[in-house]
C-alpha cells in the first residue's frame, strides 16, 4: 500500500515536472516507458514503438548517433546528447543511463530537459557576435590606414581593404602570411625590435609589396584581446605622398626658386662642413662673394621678368665655371656665393688657383646676355676670403667676403679683391663711429661753436659768426667735424644733424636778440649737399624759421661750389626761394671747385668765401696771391661781399686789406668757441 502510494507520487512528479522521461529496452530498442510530457511532445502511444521513431529524422545530431552507437550495456553508464523536436523546434538535452528495469531487463533511461530558451539565448549571442565582427570589419575598412591583425605566431588573420590595396595582394592571399613577409629586408631587424613591445610608438619602415616594389610607411602595432583572443593589430600608413611633400618643402627651404641654386640656408650648411673639414686637413677653402655690377639698371630699364632671366643665366654661367666639388648659391637679389675647395695647404698656391677661378667667373659673367630681344653686358665684383681653420665662424667669413666684394666695387667694379684685414678694420671703425654718432645726436652730445667774422672799416668789428659743429664725446673729448661730417653724409645722419644745427643756431640768434651788439650779428650756417638736395629743404627751413620767429636777415647759408653746380636749373630755383625768405647766401671754399663766371652770374649769391688753402700760402705762393686777387675782383664785379677764412697772421690780414678784402675769419681774430664765451 505504502509502496503503491509512493509509486503514484513518483509518477506524478515525473509527469508534472516538465522533464521528458522515457525508457528503451536494450534488447528490442522499443520504448517501454514514456512519461506524460513525452507523449505531449512526441505523440500518444509511443510506448511500444521503436526508439528511432521519436528522433528527428533529417537532423539527427551526432550526439544521438553517438548515443545510439554507443552500444554499451554496462550498468550505470551515462551519456548526454542534444536533440531537436522537428515538429515544434524545441531543443532538449538528454541524459541517458543504463539501468535494470523490471525482470532484470536492461534498459536505457532517458531524461530530457527542455533547453529551448537557453538555446535561443545562445543563438542570439552568436548572432550578436557575428554582428560585432561585421561592424568590426566595416570599421576596419573605414580607416585610412592599412590594418593587419596577426595571431600570436605573427600570422595574418585579417586585413582590411586598404592593406590589400597598399600591398598589392588579395585579402585572401594575405591571410596566413607572416608579418615580416610584408617588410622589406632592410627594415626587418628594426621592425622585429619594435614588435617586442606590446604597444609601439609609431615608427617608419620600408614595406615590400607583392610585386617587389617598396614604399615607406608609418607603422604602429598594439597587442589587444579581440573576441577573447590575444592578437596584434598593426596599422600602417603610406608615407609616399608625405615624403614627397617633405622633399618639396626641404627643397623650398634649401633652394632658390628662381635659379634652383642652393640658397643661403643650405650654403651655410656647406660652409659649416668645410670649416669642420679643414680643421682636420688644413686645406684651404675660398669663399667668393659675387655681386653683379649695376644690376639694378637692368631691372629698372627692362623690368623684373627680364631681370630674372638674366639672373637665371648668370646662375648657369656660375655653375659652369666651377668644379664638381665646389658649390654656388644665390643669397638673394644679384648676390651669389661660391665655395671653392682647393685641396691645398699652401696659401700662395691657393691664392694663385683662386685667382684663376675668379677670373674665369668674371670672364663668363661678362659675356653678352641675349634675352628676348635684348642684349646686355653685365660685369660683377667679387670678394674673396680664404680659410683653412675654424678660427672664424661662418657669419664672419661671409661678412669678410662681402666686405672684400665691397672693396672690389669701390675699386672700380668688374674685378675681384681678396679680403684685407686693414681695410676691414677701417670699415668696422667707420661703422662703429657711425653708430656712436647716431647715439650722440640722440643723446644731445653735439655742440655748436661760433667763430667770429670781422669787418674792417674805420675800426675792426665783429659783424657775424660762423656756426661750426663739435661732437663732445665723453671718452674722446671734442671730436672735430672733419672726422664725422663725411660719415654723417654717407649715412644720411646729416639730415637729422642738419635739422639740429638749424634749430640750435636759431635758438642762439634768439638769445642774442636781447643783446644790443650781438643782435646785429649775422650767423653763417653750413649746409651740406645732401641736406640741400632734399626736396623739402626750403619748406623745412621755413618752418624752423617761423617756429623760432627769426629775422631771416640774420642768417647766411654757406653752400659749396659742388652743391651749386649740380642740377643747376633746380638749384637756381631753390636759391631764389631761399632768397625770397630773406636769407643771405654764401659760396664756401670758393676757388677750390668749378668756379665759373658763367654760373656765378646766374646764382643769386651775396658772399664769396675765399678758401683757407689760398690764404695759407698767400705770403709765399705767388699763384695763391693771384687767385685771391682774382676772387676779390670777381666779387667786386658781381657786387658780392668777399670774406677770407683761415686768416692766422697780421701779415695775411694786411695783404688781404691791401688787395681789397675787408672781411676776415680766422684764428688771428678768434677760434671757434662756445656762444657764452663770445
Ligand atoms: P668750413 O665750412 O670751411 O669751416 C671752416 C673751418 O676752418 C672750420 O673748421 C674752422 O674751425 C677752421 N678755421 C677757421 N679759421 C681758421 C684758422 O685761422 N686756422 C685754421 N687752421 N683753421 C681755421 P672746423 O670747424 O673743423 O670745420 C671743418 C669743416 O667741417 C667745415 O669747413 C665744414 O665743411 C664742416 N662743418 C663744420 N661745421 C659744420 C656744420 O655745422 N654743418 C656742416 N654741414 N658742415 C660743418
Ligand atoms: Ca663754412
Ligand atoms: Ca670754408
Amino acid at each position: 500500500m505504502i509502496e503503491n502510494n509512493l509509486f503514484r507520487s513518483m509518477d506524478m512528479i515525473i509527469n508534472e515536472s516538465g522533464i521528458l522521461v522515457y525508457v528503451i529496452d536494450l534488447e528490442s530498442y522499443k520504448i517501454v516507458y514514456a512519461n506524460k510530457r513525452c507523449e505531449e511532445e512526441f505523440g500518444k502511444n509511443i510506448v511500444g514503438k521503436a526508439c528511432f521513431s521519436i528522433l528527428q529524422k533529417d537532423k539527427a545530431t551526432p550526439c544521438e548517433f553517438c548515443s545510439l552507437q554507443n552500444r554499451s550495456k554496462n550498468l550505470g553508464d551515462d551519456f548526454e546528447w542534444e536533440n531537436v523536436n522537428p515538429i515544434n523546434n524545441r531543443h532538449y538535452i538528454f541524459h541517458d543511463r543504463i539501468a535494470l528495469w523490471e525482470n532484470n531487463q536492461k534498459v536505457k533511461i532517458k531524461i530530457g530537459i527542455d533547453v529551448t530558451e537557453l538555446h535561443l539565448l545562445k543563438k542570439a549571442l552568436i548572432e550578436e557576435k557575428d554582428n560585432a565582427v561585421k561592424s568590426f570589419e566595416a570599421l576596419l575598412n573605414a580607416t585610412i590606414e592599412g590594418i593587419f591583425i596577426f595571431d600570436r605566431d605573427k600570422k595574418c588573420k585579417l586585413v582590411n581593404q586598404v592593406a590589400s590595396n597598399l600591398m598589392l595582394y588579395d585579402k585572401d592571399e594575405m591571410i596566413g602570411m607572416s608579418a615580416l613577409d610584408f617588410i622589406a629586408p632592410e627594415s626587418v631587424e628594426n621592425v622585429k625590435n619594435y614588435m617586442k613591445n606590446s604597444v609601439q610608438e609609431p615608427y617608419e619602415a620600408t614595406m615590400l609589396r607583392k610585386d617587389g616594389s617598396r614604399f615607406v610607411a608609418l607603422l604602429r602595432g598594439n597587442n589587444v584581446v579581440l573576441a577573447g583572443e590575444q592578437v596584434r593589430v598593426s596599422a600602417i600608413m603610406d608615407l609616399t605622398k608625405r615624403k614627397e611633400y617633405e622633399a618639396k618643402i626641404l627643397k623650398l627651404a634649401h633652394y632658390d626658386i628662381l635659379t634652383t641654386l642652393p640658397n643661403r640656408v643650405l650654403f651655410k650648411e656647406y660652409i659649416f662642413r668645410a670649416i669642420n673639414r679643414c680643421k682636420r686637413t688644413q686645406e684651404y677653402y675660398a669663399l667668393l662673394f659675387i655681386d653683379l655690377d649695376d644690376f639694378k639698371m637692368v631691372n629698372d630699364t627692362v623690368g623684373h621678368s627680364i631681370g630674372d632671366k638674366v639672373l637665371i643665366e648668370a646662375a648657369k654661367r656660375l655653375k659652369s665655371s666651377i668644379r664638381k666639388n665646389d658649390v654656388v648659391a644665390r643669397l638673394g637679389g644679384d648676390e651669389f656665393v661660391v665655395l671653392v675647395e682647393t685641396n691645398n695647404t699652401d696659401e700662395n698656391a691657393t691664392m694663385n688657383s683662386v685667382v684663376k677661378v675668379a677670373q674665369k667667373i668674371l670672364q663668363r659673367l661678362q659675356e653678352a646676355y641675349h634675352i628676348e630681344e635684348h642684349t646686355f653686358r653685365i660685369s660683377a665684383s667679387i670678394g674673396i676670403k680664404l680659410f683653412n681653420d675654424d678660427v672664424l665662424d661662418m657669419d664672419t667669413l661671409m661678412k669678410y667676403a662681402d666686405s672684400a666684394m665691397y672693396n672690389a666695387k669701390f675699386g672700380g667694379k668688374n674685378r675681384f679683391e681678396f679680403f684685407n684685414p686693414e681695410i676691414q678694420h677701417l670699415m668696422e671703425e667707420k661703422i662703429s663711429l657711425t653708430n656712436r654718432l647716431r647715439e650722440a645726436i640722440e643723446k644731445g652730445d653735439m655742440v655748436l661753436y661760433y667763430q667770429p667774422q670781422v669787418a674792417y672799416g674805420e675800426d675792426a668789428q665783429i659783424v657775424g659768426v660762423e656756426a661750426l659743429i663739435r661732437w663732445n664725446d665723453s671718452q674722446k673729448g671734442m671730436i672735430p667735424p672733419a672726422e664725422f661730417i663725411p660719415l654723417a653724409e654717407e649715412s644720411d645722419l646729416i639730415l637729422n644733424l642738419g635739422d639740429w644745427i638749424l634749430n640750435e643756431a636759431c635758438k642762439q640768434i634768439k638769445i642774442w636778440s636781447c643783446d644790443t651788439i650781438k643782435n646785429q650779428w649775422r650767423v653763417s650756417i653750413n649746409v651740406s649737399s645732401k641736406q640741400f638736395e632734399e626736396n623739402d629743404f626750403v619748406e623745412k627751413l621755413e618752418k624752423i624759421l617761423i617756429k623760432h620767429e627769426i629775422d631771416t636777415k640774420l642768417i647766411m647759408l654757406e653752400l659749396t661750389e659742388g652743391v651749386l653746380i649740380q642740377n643747376f636749373e633746380e638749384t637756381v630755383e631753390k636759391l631764389h626761394r631761399l632768397k625770397n625768405l630773406g636769407l643771405s647766401l654764401s659760396i664756401d671754399d670758393f676757388g677750390t671747385g668749378y668756379s665759373s663766371l658763367a654760373y656765378l652770374k646766374k646764382l643769386p649769391m651775396d658772399e664769396l668765401k675765399i678758401d683757407k688753402s689760398f690764404i695759407d700760402d698767400l705770403m709765399n705762393d705767388e699763384n695763391d696771391e693771384i687767385i685771391t686777387q682774382t676772387i676779390i675782383s670777381i666779387g667786386q664785379k658781381f657786387g658780392l661781399k668777399v670774406i677770407a677764412e683761415g686768416v692766422e697772421t697780421e701779415a695775411q690780414r694786411d695783404k688781404l686789406l691791401a688787395i681789397g678784402c675787408n672781411f676776415f675769419q680766422g684764428y688771428l681774430f678768434a677760434k671757434p668757441t662756445k656762444a657764452e664765451l663770445l
